[in-house]
């Protein structure tokens, strides 16, 4: 029985496919009745993944395990793959903390894989692509919420900026072309897992993202976490963020992929996925114990370097011309993640 009877006959390349939004993204794109081939070396995540993938959706996904930082081996897969008619690039290296210690490593990985997908968008003439960037692009905002006329501030990490000139780059791209439209999605806070339980975001060292932190120690796997700095001038010290369900993010990929396909010419755009609501992060912690019903002990440390104080999202422009808005709270992406951790 397959996932979904709504065949679309288009390819869609996923690169990160095996990574957090990446397998998201693929169930709703799989579930939207498009064809999907991934690329993704492992760097930043496991193969089980597609396992859990076909799990869930009954189909197993083709990926390519290669570094797409390699310009000959990312055209084999083109060549190989004939006709695709999108590309969602989200691979790339995505700790704020790790790329202040090791520059050099993102600006290789995130800008390199990026102008090799795109030389290869151009000769296969790939119409559509959606690129993964981010909240960080806005740097130390002092008007909140943020929408897409804010001005980009200085980027405070070096992952920031390889996000800014990722876009940068995707713009001047597109406006030398004829055909070739660009979305970036700038994603705030993405966070939760697959309802099902059986797909979320694992932690896989010790730059990780905030709430596997939180469901490890729920769980007993680490005795405490680290909340960094509560002398922010914010409503209770610690830095708020715009958290928003990884599906809700997923799902808007598969309306930007429609959106551009409805566009005859070449274009650029960027928009917002947030919800709108500013979360501390004591106010994260305590509602994963509300919404658990579990305990999560932590500490106060230092001020992690590259973290901005606040970031919250005006998202009305995805609502306006993608038709996207989230339709998961905080309580459900608290209990997602929950349900993942049991789960692993
Ligand atoms: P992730 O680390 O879970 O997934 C990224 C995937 O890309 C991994 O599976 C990794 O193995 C793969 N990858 C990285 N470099 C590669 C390369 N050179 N060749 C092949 N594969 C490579 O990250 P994620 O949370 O799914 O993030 C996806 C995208 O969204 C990234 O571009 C990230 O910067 C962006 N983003 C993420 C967040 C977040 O909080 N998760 C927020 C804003 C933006």
């Amino acid at each position: 029985m397959p996932f979904s009877t709504k065949k679309q006959n288009k390819k869609i390349l996923v690169t990160g496919g095996a990574g957090y939004i990446g397998s998201h993204t693929i169930i709703e794109l799989l579930n939207a009745g498009y064809d999907v081939v991934s690329v993704d070396n492992f760097c930043h995540s496991d193969k089980d993944t597609f396992r859990r993938i076909k799990k869930i959706t009954g189909v197993t996904v083709k990926n390519y395990d290669i570094d797409l930082c390699d310009n000959k081996k990312t055209e084999e897969v083109f060549k190989k793959e004939k006709n695709i008619s999108g590309i969602i690039h989200f691979a790339a290296l995505k700790s704020v903390g790790e790329s202040v210690k090791f520059p050099k490593k993102y600006y290789h990985n995130n800008i390199r894989s990026l102008t090799s997908v795109i030389v290869c968008a151009q000769k296969y003439k790939v119409p559509s692509i959606v690129f993964s960037s981010s909240c960080a692009v806005y740097g130390n905002v002092k008007k909140l919420p943020v929408n897409e006329k804010t001005r980009l501030g200085r980027p405070e990490s070096p992952y920031a900026a390889t996000k800014q000139l990722g876009e940068k780059i995707l713009q001047d791209f597109a406006n030398s072309q004829k055909n070739i439209k660009v979305i970036s999605l700038r994603y705030f806070n993405p966070v939760g897992a697959h309802m099902s339980g059986l797909l979320g975001e694992k932690s896989l060292g010790k730059f990780d993202n905030l709430v596997p932190l939180i469901a490890e120690v729920a769980a007993g796997i680490r005795d405490k976490m680290t909340i960094f700095g509560n002398d922010y001038k914010t409503r209770d010290g610690t830095c708020v963020r715009d958290y928003v369900h990884v599906s809700d993010i997923a799902r808007a990929h598969v309306l930007a992929l429609r959106f551009l396909e409805k566009k005859n010419t070449a274009s650029y755009d960027v928009y917002n996925l947030g919800t709108g609501n500013g979360v501390t992060v004591s106010e994260l912690v305590k509602a994963f114990e509300k919404a658990n019903k579990v305990s999560v002990a932590y500490s106060i440390g230092p001020r992690r370097s590259g973290d901005i104080p606040a970031v919250y999202s005006d998202s009305r422009k995805a609502k306006k011309f993608l038709g996207w808005e989230p339709k998961l709270d905080l309580y459900a992406m608290m209990r997602s993640a929950w349900k993942w951790q049991k789960e692993i």
